[in-house]
């Protein structure tokens, strides 16, 4: 394990399909089509896509095809959630919030598919007790009003029976040809129920919208690549934190689809400190700053300042600890 695995970690943005890695999607196709048979990706695409670091874009679409495939149905949708969580765990990641669109598929109902999701992951904190785990369930914009509207109905439902874990909500998927207004009524509902807003943000260059989600009141900010000017001026006196690849800015820690680029959170800070010649207490403040910003419990987000105090205290005493690379 290397110094940066050492470092307890807080992940705030994380597709759950996006998330799956090579291995895990070996695996789920085993599981749902055996080791024979007409298996999607038969002609070998499959191992050639997930055998390969640089994706192509196709190729990644191609990639996001089999997860989704592979996650059709409730015992192939808890394997995957319960690996990914696992996966986080072994890298150290002390606090995860997962998001995913709730789907309904030839094998299971939308209701089903959360449930899978939020069952899998109550039996995760018996399993893995050092890493804590939320779900933000997702609207793909893309999908349309209706979708959304079904959605967060859903999700307010299953918020009385799971309010420990639903703690708040994404927007997210293609923006192209849709607008956040006609999403704004249905977010408002799940705001005023005490949901939190993780909304993807300045993903293009639309300055209006930005604007809009601002309004709306955003709790944080998904990437928000095209923030600038007024909009980044607010953000900044707002303090509205942002959750983006750490290569390319450096505000709260997040992979995003760790599976998709093969990456993880601790590779990520390597190369945020590597890059922004940051050093190792530099980034252990960054991690640390991060809890803030969770949708965790007071509760929750104390024992997580612990954690962090403690690895600074065994730290300074010296405690088996490889020396930093950078
Ligand atoms: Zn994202």
């Amino acid at each position: 394990m290397n110094y940066f695995q050492m470092i307890p970690k807080i992940e705030l943005h994380a597709h759950l399909n996006g998330s799956l890695s090579n291995q895990t999607l070996a695996e789920l196709r085993n599981l749902k089509y055996g080791s024979y048979g007409n298996q999607p990706g038969s002609d070998d695409s499959f191992y050639r896509i997930t055998s390969k670091t640089n994706l192509t874009l196709q190729e990644c679409f191609q990639k996001f095809k089999y997860a989704h495939d592979l996650t059709d149905q409730p015992d192939t949708l808890a394997f995957a959630t319960r690996k990914v969580i696992q996966e986080f765990a072994e890298d150290n990641v002390v606090y995860l919030e997962l998001r995913t669109t709730p789907k309904a598929t030839a094998h299971m109902t939308k209701r089903e598919y959360l449930t899978t999701v939020l069952e899998t992951i109550r039996k995760s904190q018996t399993e893995f007790q050092k890493i804590t785990v939320k779900l933000l369930p997702s609207i793909d914009r893309s999908k349309g009003v209706k979708e959304a509207e079904e959605n967060v109905d859903l999700v307010l439902d299953l918020a009385k029976s799971y309010p420990d874990l639903i703690k708040g909500m994404d927007l997210s998927g293609a923006p192209f040809g849709t607008k956040f207004s006609d999403y704004r009524e249905l977010l408002r509902k799940a705001q005023s129920a005490g949901l939190k807003m993780a909304l993807h943000c300045g993903e293009f260059d639309d300055d209006e919208e930005v604007r809009e989600m601002f309004e709306f009141g955003t709790d944080r900010i998904g990437h928000g690549t095209f923030i600038k000017g007024d909009n980044l001026e607010f953000a900044k006196k707002a303090k509205i934190p942002f959750e983006c690849c750490l290569t390319s800015n450096v505000k709260c820690s997040t992979t995003d689809d760790f599976g998709v680029f093969e990456t993880t959170l601790s590779q990520e800070l390597f190369l945020c400190a590597k890059t922004f010649g940051l050093t190792p207490d530099q980034i252990i403040q960054l991690e640390e700053r991060s809890i803030a910003y969770t949708f965790a419990s007071d509760d929750e987000k104390r024992a997580l300042a612990t954690l962090f105090e403690d690895f600074r205290r065994k730290e300074e005493e010296g405690e088996e600890y490889p020396p930093s690379p950078i």
